[in-house]
């Protein structure tokens, strides 16, 4: 049977690819930081009814003592680093937060493989952010790099680390460049869910309008559950290489909000407002992935449109909403 150690295991991704790689027949092992609301932080495995079949180990990505102990314990195949301060817009407000954790945070972790077990095979999320303004209007693995956040800044630093430790050190490190992807188990902060949500406290008449910032940014949105295959792809590969996974189509915040608001018979224009205080310091304008390579080489493309994984988002939001509305009644 083989180990896979998934840092970030109480996240939208940890949580589909830890069900992922359970169903393929492997021991999963998740790095978990303490928190003191320990219950809510297994919510993702739970909802996806996993959460009895993985071992969380403790350890921060912040300290690295804790990272060379699990590994040493732990012997992974196959380690995938997903822990992040991922969210661009806290970036600008914790700054050296977000460079410890997200860009120096993966080099601790890359150290841990090199010491305690350098056979292990790594994957590191880097981000479609690195394309920042944009210097081609379809993005490959090929386009100069220009991050436009603190967190897109760290998430570079990692990616260009794994580049150096799989090219000094002969380690097997893929970084996948992967565009957006969203799924029911997005945090609430990010702009998809953020909608689908509002879509249904609107529909159940918990709120009449969603404020949100620039309507006019584009993003190439995928679902979470189709990329995490492409994260195992990648470690399945005999060669360590590195991989845009997109959906090739791009698509507006206003378009999102039609979608989403149509799901539910409603109308956007008429709960839809833009606000200056939740525009962004510098805004990466459109995003569009061409995922080509991964095509060629792993065999992968999305296989979710926009419109169901957001009709998936709101249904979901609609029960959550629902069933808190039930236990608050009883
Ligand atoms: P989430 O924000 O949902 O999950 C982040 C995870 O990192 C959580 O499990 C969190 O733990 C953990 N974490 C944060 N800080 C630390 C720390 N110091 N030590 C250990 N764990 C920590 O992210 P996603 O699942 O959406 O994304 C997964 C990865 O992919 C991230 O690195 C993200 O930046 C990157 N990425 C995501 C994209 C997307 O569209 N989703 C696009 C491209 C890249 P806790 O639950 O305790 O907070
Ligand atoms: P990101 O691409 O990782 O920054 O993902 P987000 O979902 O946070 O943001 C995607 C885009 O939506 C960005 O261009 C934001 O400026 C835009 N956006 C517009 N309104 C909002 C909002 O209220 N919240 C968030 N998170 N993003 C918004």
């Amino acid at each position: 049977m083989p180990t896979a150690l998934i840092t970030g295991i109480t996240g939208q991704d940890g949580a589909y690819l830890a069900a992922l790689l359970l169903d393929k027949g492997y021991r999963v092992v998740g790095l978990a930081r303490r928190s003191a609301s320990a219950d809510r932080v297994d919510e993702r495995l739970r909802w996806l009814g996993v959460l009895d079949r993985v071992e969380l180990a403790d350890g921060d990505l912040l300290d690295v003592s804790s990272l060379i102990r699990i590994i040493q314990d732990v012997g992974p195949d196959e380690v995938y680093n997903l822990a992040a301060q991922s969210f661009v817009a806290a970036s600008w407000q914790q700054p050296l937060l977000t460079g410890s954790v997200t860009g120096l945070g993966a080099v601790n972790l890359f150290e841990a493989v090199r010491l305690a077990h350098p056979q292990a095979r790594l994957y590191q999320a880097s981000s479609s952010e690195m394309f920042g303004l944009i210097q081609q209007p379809v993005q490959n693995e090929k386009t100069p790099f220009y991050p436009r956040s603190p967190y897109a800044a760290a998430k570079l630093y990692a990616h260009w680390m794994t580049v150096n430790y799989r090219e000094s050190f002969g380690l097997h490190a893929s970084s996948g460049i992967l565009f957006n992807h969203e799924s029911p188990l997005r945090g609430i902060e990010f702009v998809t869910r953020k909608v689908t949500d509002g879509v249904a406290r609107i529909k159940l008449g918990l709120a009449d309008s969603l404020a949100l910032g620039n309507l006019d940014a584009t993003r190439d949105w995928g679902h979470a559950r189709d990329y995490v295959r492409a994260m195992w792809l990648m470690l399945q590969q005999e060669v360590a290489d590195d991989y845009v996974i997109a959906t090739g189509r791009t698509t507006s915040i206003r378009e999102l909000c039609r979608i989403a608001f149509a799901h539910a018979g409603l109308d956007y224009a008429a709960h839809v407002t833009s606000s200056a205080s939740l525009m962004r310091p510098a805004e990466v304008d459109v995003l569009l992935g061409d995922p080509g390579k991964a095509k060629r080489v792993l065999g992968w493309q999305a296989t979710t449109s926009l419109e169901d994984m957001i009709g998936e988002m709101v249904d979901a939001d609609l029960a959550r909403h629902r069933a808190r509305h039930l236990a608050l009644r009883t």
